[in-house]
């Protein structure tokens, strides 16, 4: 785990160790949720967490940063932050996220921050 760093730590090394969690940071939901890690391993075990391209299935956005964190008691302890580069990006990358970031950016305008 000590050699786990941004650019190399993949599915299949989170997999390993059962205490280990992958976060999502979403900028549109301004939520954190847990990644399935076991379904991005069962596809791309070995590919680099950081070039994969990932999108917010509730607001459309694509997150910048990942957090892989140890499930310890009373909090969870952060290990390590990744700042995504995927590897490619979707066609329409640009336009989606223009237009997730102006949905969000509504939304928040009529409702109050949830925590
Ligand atoms: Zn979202």
């Amino acid at each position: 785990m000590t050699e786990w760093k941004d650019w190399n730590v993949s599915a299949r090394d989170i997999v390993a160790d059962g205490e280990v969690s992958v976060m999502i940071h979403c900028d549109g939901c301004r939520r954190v949720s847990s990644m399935n890690i076991w379904k991005v391993g069962g596809r791309l075990a070995d590919a680099p967490l950081q070039r994969l391209r990932l999108r917010c299935g509730r607001c459309g956005m694509y997150p910048t940063s990942i957090e892989i964190e140890r499930e310890t008691l009373p909090r969870h302890t952060k290990i390590l932050t990744i700042k995504l580069n995927p590897a490619f990006w979707d066609e329409g990358h640009e336009t989606n996220q223009r237009q997730a970031k102006a949905r969000a950016v509504k939304r928040w305008a009529t409702t109050l921050p949830s925590d």
